[in-house]
């Protein structure tokens, strides 16, 4: 079966139904994982050498924006967990890498810190050798799968070296990792995205991801790249979603008295062209930062601090108008548009943030060093 045609079959079979449930109990949309991890697609970028898919950034892509379309909920855990992978792949041990491609294995990014909050790349959080062993000590702000994925891209001070960081892999059933409270958000109620203090977690040395001192230019090098693009794709996914349900609604609608649909207004179809000019502004955004990295071009990582606030800030803008154009109708939950309004809410405020990326995006057209 394509691609294409498996997540098709996970959205009617799973995701349609589920996805009203998970906004309103706040839960984590378990059967989508396993679904997906049924179809392969938890292994799906992982190398065929271990046992994966073997397929890229694009696949991914295709995959994260399909499911957002419906539960970006469940797209934004993906998009975690792809971006995760990513470097588990190039730095992980050979057995967590089996059990990634395998779909045994659901991990996520560890980096936002109350101490520094979203500026992940200085985290306060601490590593101490004692002898093979190291030991961890934070307060994470947010983790997207908390206690419900198996492991987590875990970020810390460096134990010895110099640099900001060092990156580790991390059991999520480790002694002293401890969860103060649930996620009740305002989006992606899904996510389980609720903070992880750790108190002395013991691991081995050798859970080590990278140098030590590495873990800034591997954010930089590998996570960056994945995770802004594939957030991209769940920001233009949820615009898509949104505009779809609110065309489908203003062609249903009549005002009876007039014998006219709500589409048969030019103000309407004028709100929906502009929503519809620029989701897909946003997706052909996506498509060249993923031509940029896949052919290593020098406007990469231009392309890469763009893509994702550009389509954060879309998806708020285009799911603003998804809203309006149904008028009253959009306020009910029926509709599914203002799950999405919500849901699109948490982008342009998740790391590096749009107002963040703007700042680097000035630095890097004037000249100017980002950190
Ligand atoms: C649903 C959801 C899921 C998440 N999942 C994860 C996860 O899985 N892993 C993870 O590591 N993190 C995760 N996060 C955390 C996220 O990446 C950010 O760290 C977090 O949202 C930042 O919130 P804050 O209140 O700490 O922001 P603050 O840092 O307090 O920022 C507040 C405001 O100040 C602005 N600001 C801050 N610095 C600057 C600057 N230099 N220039 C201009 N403006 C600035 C910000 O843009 C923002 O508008 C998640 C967040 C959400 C909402």
């Amino acid at each position: 079966m394509s691609l294409t045609d498996t997540l098709a079959r996970i959205d009617t079979d799973v995701l349609q139904a589920l996805a009203p449930r998970t906004d309103a109990e706040g839960r984590f949309p378990r059967e989508a994982i396993d679904a997906l991890a049924g179809a392969g697609l938890l292994g799906l970028v992982s190398a065929t050498a271990v046992g994966g898919q073997g397929r890229g950034l694009a696949e991914a892509a295709q995959v994260v924006t399909a499911l957002a379309r419906t539960c970006p909920s469940i797209a934004m855990i993906v998009c975690m967990h792809y971006s995760a992978t990513a470097v588990i792949e190039a730095f992980g041990p050979e057995t967590l890498r089996r059990a990634v491609a395998e779909g045994r294995h659901l991990s996520t990014l560890a980096f936002s810190e109350a101490e520094s909050r979203s500026h992940f790349w200085a985290p306060a959080s601490t590593a101490r050798a004692e002898g093979e062993a190291v030991l961890l000590d934070a307060r994470k702000s947010w983790v997207t799968s908390a206690f419900e994925a198996d492991s987590y891209v875990w970020s810390s001070k460096p134990v010895a070296a110099d640099g900001a960081s060092t990156l580790w892999w991390v059991d999520a059933k480790a002694d002293g990792l401890s969860q103060p409270g649930r996620f009740d958000g305002l989006g992606l109620r899904g996510n389980a995205s609720t903070p992880i203090t750790a108190q002395g977690v013991r691991i081995a040395a050798g859970q080590r991801l990278g140098a030590d001192g590495q873990g800034f230019d591997i954010m930089m090098g590998t996570v960056l790249p994945w995770f802004a693009t594939l957030s991209a794709c769940c920001s233009v996914g949820l615009s898509d979603g949104a505009l779809t349900r609110a065309i489908g609604h203003v062609g249903a609608t009549q005002h009876q008295h007039l014998s006219t649909s709500l589409a048969d207004l030019p103000t309407i179809r004028a709100y929906l062209a502009r929503g519809r000019i620029k989701a897909d502004m946003a997706q052909a955004l996506v498509n060249d930062t993923i031509a940029a990295i896949g052919a290593g071009r020098l406007d990469t990582m231009l392309r890469v601090l763009e893509v994702k606030a550009a389509a954060a800030e879309t998806a708020l803008e285009v799911t603003d108008i998804a809203m309006r154009v149904c008028g009253g109708a959009a306020f009910r939950k029926e509709a599914g548009i203002e799950r999405l309004f919500r849901d699109a809410r948490a982008a342009s405020v998740m790391a590096p943030t749009s107002d963040v990326l703007y700042d680097f995006i000035g630095k890097a057209v004037t000249g100017l060093p980002l950190f």
